[in-house]
């Protein structure tokens, strides 16, 4: 039985290219970047060169990014970081409902500490309203964190508007962009981005392996400390292969950008209509313009959405269902979350 993959939004299969890439630096290059003589100068360049790949596919400063071990602690070095790298400037933060739970998490321990967090809402369509992240703000507000583009629903947030809002007011501008990178055309600058997250699993790279964006000149104090790794701010000797393997994923995706965004639109437009004409009383979620292309979200009335997924998984197709706790349509429905891809191996 063939295997359809539906499940990209969770994880993507590893890209042939890129594991070539790696494989040196599971092998011969084993030297510890930090070391002087040529084995490790060679694996030093390697990180270097897979900045600069994640700085060009973001529109920043090599010196702006810097690897961590995937999104999660992207972003909980971001927001703990900058929560207290501006510590005395105030102790507000700005989230909204939907975010990851790397997000979410690291608020509410942040709340257990001493800090105040407020939680925007979303409209049925999963957007954020910018009238009430705008109310939101106080004197004491130090950073917005919001997601660039939702794991469950798919849509995308107006990023350049949240990141012109913070900056007028003087806040820094975090962004989870775990799902957006290799989907979205990114540009952190143009955007008004201080802040971003992601994770090379997401976009055909491998597991164990992110990145995060700061802007020069934003204090952030670091959660893993020890060596002097990634200029103080992420202490531990580098993931070289994951590194190597991220940087050149990025690369890849952001070089077929547009034509990934055509197909997989088309794959998940099919197969909207398809579900749509066949089967009664579902629902499809999210927003139809700023949506991500390959995301389907689809309620079906009155199925258990576990069973729904067992039964596919009979039928070699893989998929998510979400008990989607903020969105009213978890109300009286399930909904099946699936996310379309190009097919990268031929396998
Ligand atoms: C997958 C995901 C994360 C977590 O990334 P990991 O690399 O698995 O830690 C964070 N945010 C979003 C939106 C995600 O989809």
């Amino acid at each position: 039985m063939n295997t359809i993959y539906l499940d990209n939004s969770a994880t993507t299969q590893t890209d042939a290219e890129v594991i070539k890439t790696m494989l040196p630096y599971m092998t011969t290059a084993y030297g510890n970047p930090s070391s002087v003589y040529q084995l490790g100068r060679e694996t030093r360049k390697a990180v270097e060169e897979a900045r600069e790949q994640v700085a060009k596919a973001l529109g920043c400063e090599p010196n702006e990014i810097y690897f961590t071990s995937g999104g999660s602690e992207s972003d909980n070095t971001a927001i703990r970081g900058i929560a207290y790298g501006y510590q005395t400037k105030g102790n507000h933060i700005i989230t909204s409902k939907i975010e990851h739970p790397a997000v979410l998490e690291t608020c509410k321990q942040l709340e257990k500490e001493g800090f105040e967090v407020s939680y925007i809402d979303v409209n049925e369509n999963g957007m954020i309203n910018l009238e009430e992240l705008k109310s939101a703000i106080k004197p004491t507000t130090t950073l917005i964190s919001i997601m660039f583009a939702n794991n469950e629903i798919g849509t995308i947030q107006p990023m350049k508007q949240i990141g012109t809002i913070a900056r007028e007011n003087h806040i820094y501008f975090h962004t989870d962009a775990v799902q957006a990178v290799g989907n979205v055309k990114i540009d952190v600058k143009k955007m008004n981005i201080d802040s971003l997250s992601l994770s090379a699993h997401k976009f055909y790279g491998p597991k164990g392996i992110g990145a995060l964006y700061v802007k020069k000149g934003i204090q952030f104090n670091p959660i893993i400390c020890g060596g002097h790794q990634e200029k103080n701010k992420r202490a531990g000797t580098e993931n070289v292969a994951g590194i190597v393997g991220l940087g050149k994923a990025i690369e890849l995706v952001n070089q077929k950008l547009e034509e990934h965004i055509t197909k997989v639109k088309e794959l998940r437009d099919y197969y909207e209509k398809q579900v749509l004409e066949n089967i009664p009383n579902i629902k499809i979620n999210g927003d139809t313009e700023n949506r991500l292309p390959g995301n389907s979200n689809i309620s079906f009335q009155g199925v258990q959405g576990d069973s729904l997924l067992l039964n596919l998984d009979f039928k070699g197709i893989c998929a998510s269902s979400r008990k989607c706790l903020y969105f009213w349509f978890a109300r009286s429905f399930s909904c099946i979350v699936s996310n379309w891809s190009t097919t990268r191996n031929s396998t």
